[in-house]
């Protein structure tokens, strides 16, 4: 301990009765009463009472009475026990006190402008202005510092594993993974720019070409995409890459990675090895690629219920090779009309052209279609799904990935509107056997499924450039609790695979030679096969603190539109930056 303290503010029991102590903290309450003045010192690893007694100096109690929250203090004193009757069992310093023998005041504070305690509302824009006062608040601590051991044990495990921490640039060239680069002017090469890497994949990958067989890194990564709630414009991955090894040893690396983190941060075991689905599969069952595996629910093809309807818009459907599909929300009959058109609207914007719902009645159905879909139709759907009196059955026709992707999103939000998602507990899946490409019909291209160097399965070679559609790729997902916590893949280490690859997307040969020519050259030199994945740590940490939002889990995070709010970053700069870094600004 230095000199101008002895203990934390969280360390004093019974075995330090009759020691000096010297406490610095700040101040988390004060009070006065019977005469005394008594003062909760607080820094980050708890509180302490010391007690300002006018029997031990009238200029020193009167000192205490002029100290407000969130001043700092020294204060020296003797350790006592608390008189009875007056313990605090709910502190680990409940059993003692501190009375004061001398106090300095390293720097008093400004009346903040909310209140350092749990239970006080406080909005999110207060608090991210001054991130550093709701820092000193003993929830938004804590989820720093499980951060802070998560990424401890990461790098425990990975070091014993064999693997070498790498730092790679941040100054660096377009590293695409689907979103729009920050670009930096580079003063000394005028009219160039520097991208802030989306990730640190082709990096990696060279490591990889360099020989060191085992790199991970937790890497700041950069995507100036449109915010969604659960974006940042900056996030942290755990990035990872092996040589030598196929998608099964990927997936146990990470396993035992997750294992530990959750064993030595939660203390709980974590179910291992995670469920498995293909991604047409996923897409069949739960229509997303991101299933919530925590409750069941699955979606069902009715088609066949509905092989005789007349009803027009089903009928049309499925004469266009589409499908109806459906699921059963469990005790769903309970929710309101005005509820049930509420689910209307949200299929609607999804993209469906409707939504049926059938409330299943002991004997009866209660659906506003029965009319025209036929009770007989809608019992065999009963029948099919096993729905039960008090379920809610809910139908979209259309083409199967569309009433696939609204019944998804209707089975999330219903999952949790009804309560059928346990609190507790995580469910671990790799989604598996992506498709290599997918079909932009806006620009009219094929475009990566995750990202250009992804290699695709190798039965699917020869057909590559010919029906770039049917590839499948070697990639995966990992997903827990319905949410993508990272990709990876085995990737190409070939260069005239990945050539082709760039020949399926559309990128010239000029192009391809400026954007990655450095990467084609790095694989003429003996390539080996490699492969990975890069869990997102923002997330994952989001997930085990329970949190809600990942702002909670970034010490200075950014709003919704990019913003710091504390730093005000993004800012203008002067004409003088502007001028050096050769940059007029076109007004909009
Ligand atoms: N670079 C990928 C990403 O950022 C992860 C990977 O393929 O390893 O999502």
């Amino acid at each position: 301990m230095s000199l101008m303290r002895t203990h934390t503010c969280g360390a004093l029991g019974p075995q330090a009765i009759g020691q000096k102590v010297k406490l610095c903290g700040w101040v988390h309450r004060r009070r006065d009463h019977g005469g005394l003045t008594f003062i909760d010192l607080r820094d980050r690893f708890g509180l302490t009472q010391v007690v300002f007694n006018p029997a031990k100096g009238a200029g020193l109690h009167s000192q205490a009475k002029e100290l407000r929250p969130e001043f700092c203090l020294r204060v020296e004193g003797e350790v006592s026990k608390r008189p009875p009757g007056t313990e605090n069992p709910k502190l680990a310093t409940g059993r003692v006190e501190v009375v004061a023998t001398s106090l300095e005041i390293l720097n008093p504070s400004a009346t903040p402008p909310f209140e350092i305690a749990e239970d006080s509302e406080i909005s999110e824009e207060l608090r991210y202005t001054h991130r550093y006062l709701d820092l000193r608040r003993e929830s938004s601590r804590a989820i720093l510092f499980m951060r802070h051991k998560v990424l401890q044990v990461i790098r425990r495990v990975l070091d014993a594993e064999g693997f070498i921490e790498v730092e790679t640039p941040v100054l660096t060239k377009s590293t695409p993974e689907g979103a729009r680069d920050y670009l930096v002017p580079a003063r000394l090469n005028p009219g160039k720019f520097y991208a802030l890497p989306q990730s640190p994949q082709l990096f990696k990958q060279l490591l990889m070409v360099a020989g060191f067989d085992r790199y991970y890194q937790i890497a700041k990564c950069f995507r100036d995409e449109d915010l969604r709630s659960e974006r940042q414009p900056e996030f942290t991955q755990l990035d990872l890459e092996m040589s030598f090894i196929d998608e099964e040893e990927i997936y146990a690396l990470t396993e035992r990675v997750f294992a530990a983190v959750w064993k030595e941060v939660l203390g709980e075991t974590l179910a291992a090895p995670f469920s498995r689905l293909t991604y047409a599969e996923s897409m069949r069952r739960f229509g997303t690629d991101k299933p919530d595996l925590r409750f069941g629910m699955e979606l069902a093809d009715l088609t066949p219920a509905f092989g005789e309807t007349s009803f027009e818009q089903f009928r049309k459907v499925m004469e266009s090779g589409g499908a109806v599909k459906g699921f059963v929300a469990t005790g769903g009959a309970v929710l309101s009309g005005k509820a049930l058109d509420a689910l209307t609207d949200c299929a609607k914007q999804a993209g469906a052209k409707g939504l049926v719902t059938v409330r299943v009645g002991k004997g009866e159905l209660i659906c506003p279609m029965i009319k025209h879909l036929g009770e007989p139709a809608l019992q065999e759907a009963v029948s099919l799904t096993q729905a039960k009196p008090g379920d809610l059955l809910l139908l979209v026709a259309g083409d199967e990935e569309l009433a696939g992707s609204v019944l998804g999103a209707l089975r999330a939000h219903l999952g949790e509107q009804l309560h059928l998602i346990p609190e507790t507990g995580f469910s671990f899946a790799w989604i598996t056997d992506f498709p290599l490409f997918r079909f932009n019909p806006e620009l009219k291209r094929w475009d990566s499924e995750h990202h250009p160097f992804t290699a695709p399965h190798p039965e699917d070679l020869s057909i590559l450039e010919k029906d770039p559609g049917k590839v499948r790729s070697r990639s995966y997902d990992l997903v827990v609790n319905g949410v993508e916590l990272g990709s990876g893949s085995i990737r190409i280490h070939r260069r005239e695979v990945q050539e082709s690859v760039f020949r399926v997307l559309g990128l010239p040969a000029k192009e391809v030679e400026g954007r990655f020519g450095f990467l084609l050259n790095a694989f003429r030199y003996g390539a080996p096969p490699h492969g990975g994945i890069a869990p997102g740590i923002d997330r994952l940490v989001a997930l085990m603190a329970r949190a809600s939002s990942i702002r909670e889990v970034i010490a200075f995070p950014k709003t919704q539109r990019a913003v710091d709010l504390m730093t005000d970053a993004p800012s203008e700069v002067t004409e003088e930056q502007l001028k050096e870094a050769g940059i007029s600004i076109r007004r909009r």
